[in-house]
């Protein structure tokens, strides 16, 4: 449902205009798509294609004039997106004890 003045007021309706699997071209079904986070004005949305079943996370940011949105195709599902979102992201040091680990073992 648009506004009065036709601005997108969920990210639900903002889905509308952002429309096709890029993996199959099929229209996105509302009831495929669920909101993971809401971050700064953020809105993380987790879309499965109900025709070739390919996952994506797509953020969608509302704006004054408009939306925006930006997204990716993943292997994740929406139980593995809710894990991973809370999970604290790696550190530097954890980046380079892990490439040392493997520089010595392999
Ligand atoms: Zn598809």
């Amino acid at each position: 449902m648009l506004a009065k003045n036709n601005r997108p007021q969920s990210w639900l309706e903002a889905l509308k205009f952002i429309g096709h699997c890029p993996i199959c071209n099929e229209r996105y079904q509302d009831d495929h798509a669920k909101l993971f986070a809401k971050r700064d004005g953020a809105n993380l949305v987790h879309i499965t294609c109900n025709k070739c079943a390919s996952n994506f996370i797509t953020m969608i940011v509302m704006m004054g004039q408009g939306l925006s949105s930006v997204g990716m195709v993943t292997d994740l599902n929406f139980e593995d997106v809710q894990k991973l979102y809370k999970t604290a992201p790696l550190t530097v040091d954890e980046i380079i004890s892990g490439y040392q680990f493997f520089q010595k073992n392999f």
